[in-house]
């Protein structure tokens, strides 16, 4: 078995190291699982609710632990960490509070239409889940789905990205600390060459994967033989565009934090920013100011706004996408800082313009603090800009006039559409995507239902 290890991308340190789990353990694991879905089936909605809101109250009261995990293990800056940990708690308090309603089946009016004395739905759960979950919110990506998928009643088993052990670790204890029965949701420390025999192991009814189309194709393609029910939550390049009727101050603020949040490292990040004409140039100029003034060092220090890159790939990644579009005539616009560190995979805020659909930032993903500019001549332009890639996430449009708002909403080709706003993940909204951005949706009512058997009851 190999080892999984902790290393904190600020300095290059190893903070832990991890033994991979052997197939024993994993078998144990999956056992427990197992056992655990009845326990939690008979323990009806007050006790699960009950040790939800115990667990959001055990992760609350280690607030600052927590996120000063997470800060070292992936280099997000310690303000975020904190504000990552909160929403954590507040989407389990969420589903204590709603899960009920949320699954309560129909009945129908008229039985008699169907020759029942009765008839209607319910919402069973579906089993052990297996959750493949990445490391750019360790916390959040995977309480975003625990959270509805134990309030369900089903059992969970999360394999969590190999840079982030202890932030699997951590989870992966949680909700048992807070009292749900033992099995009811671990952490396998197993590599991804491992996961397919966990997608196919018979215990497991159920795949959700957040994470890139590779691992999406792969555990899709393993899933589909084995016909498991799969949620996809995968990359985006989502654009955010601004036109002549909006607030260029408000929106270009909103655009900083849209795209260099959590280091540039979010599905949701805003990465295309589409302008329209008349107006690029002052917003140009304004996003390239304000991307400058940001505070990039340790992201252990509260003022921090930028910290290092999660991985040396993801850095080395993210140099080899600005450096073919610099090679194919673009124009780079890095942040004036003095960011050259001797060590840590820190990546300087860069904004790019002259993009061709010949450069690789055209048409993929930057997992990084990297803005592409595209200036457009009116609505239509701007719309077949933000409509011409394989992703489909979120989008978020900017403009006061009612006619444009309507048509951008309609047109959209995303999972979200956000006005005078960006994109965020809000337990009380569906959340996911269209195209090659995945399939399936979490939180909200239409998350948790998911991984739930829709039940026909018919009674003659
Ligand atoms: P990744 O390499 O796909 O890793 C995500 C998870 O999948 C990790 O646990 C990884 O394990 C596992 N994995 C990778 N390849 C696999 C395979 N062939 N079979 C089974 N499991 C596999 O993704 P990443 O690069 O860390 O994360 C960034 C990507 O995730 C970006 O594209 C981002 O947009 C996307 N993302 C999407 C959302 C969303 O909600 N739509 C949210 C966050 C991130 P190992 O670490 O062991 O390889």
């Amino acid at each position: 078995m190999g080892t999984i290890r902790s290393i904190d991308p600020a300095n290059g340190a190893e903070l832990a190291a991890f033994e991979e789990d052997n197939a024993a353990v994993v078998e144990h694991k999956l056992a427990m699982a197992a056992a655990a879905v009845p326990l939690l089936s008979a323990a009806g909605w007050n006790a699960r609710a009950a040790w939800m809101r115990t667990a959001a109250d055990l992760l609350e009261s280690e607030i600052e632990t927590v996120s000063m995990l997470i800060t070292k293990e992936m280099g997000k800056p310690i303000a975020q960490s904190r504000a990552e940990v909160a929403k954590s708690a507040h989407a389990m308090r969420f589903y204590a509070d709603n899960a009920e309603q949320f699954l309560t089946g129909r009945t129908l009016e008229n039985p008699g239409a169907v020759n029942a004395s009765s008839a209607g739905t319910r919402f069973d759960p579906l089993g052990v889940i297996l959750a493949v979950m990445p490391w750019n919110y360790p916390l959040w990506q995977v309480v975003r789905f625990a959270a509805p998928a134990l309030m369900a009643g089903n059992a969970g088993v999360l394999k969590h990205a190999s840079n982030v052990p202890q932030s699997a670790v951590y989870i992966g204890g949680l909700f048992t600390r807070a009292g749900f029965p033992e099995g009811s949701f671990s952490s396998l420390l197993i590599s991804s060459r491992r996961v397919a025999d966990v997608v196919r192991d018979p215990r497991v009814t159920a795949v959700t994967l957040t994470g890139s189309e590779g691992a999406g194709r792969s555990i899709a393609a393993t899933a589909g033989d084995a016909l498991k029910k799969v949620v996809l939550e995968l990359g985006g390049s989502d654009p955010f565009i601004v036109m002549p009727s909006a607030d260029i101050d408000a929106a270009v603020e909103t655009a900083i934090k849209a795209r260099m949040t959590n280091n540039g490292q979010a599905c949701i990040n805003a990465k295309r920013f589409i302008v329209q004409a008349d107006i690029y140039d002052e917003f140009t100029r304004k996003f390239t100011e304000r991307m400058s003034s940001l505070v990039i060092g340790d992201p252990s220090d509260p003022a921090t706004e930028i910290g290092p890159l999660a991985t040396e790939s993801g850095r080395r990644e993210i140099i080899e996408l600005v450096e073919d579009a610099r090679a194919k005539g673009a124009n780079i616009i890095a942040a004036d800082s003095d960011n050259e560190r001797a060590s840590g995979w820190y990546f300087t805020p860069t904004a790019v313009t002259g993009l061709t659909p010949e450069m690789r930032l055209w048409s993929e993903e930057a997992f990084g603090p990297v803005a592409s500019l595209y200036q457009a001549a009116d609505l239509n332009e701007a719309l077949k800009i933000a409509n011409g890639l394989e992703f489909g996430l979120g989008s978020a449009f900017w403009s006061t006039d009612t006619d444009e708002i309507d048509r951008a909403v309609r047109e959209l080709q995303a999972g979200a559409v956000f006005v005078n706003g960006m994109t965020i993940s809000y337990p009380e909204l569906p959340f996911g995507g269209i195209k090659r951005s995945g399939y399936g949706r979490e939180l909200s009512m239409e998350g948790i239902r998911e991984f739930c058997n829709l039940k026909t009851v018919w009674v003659a």
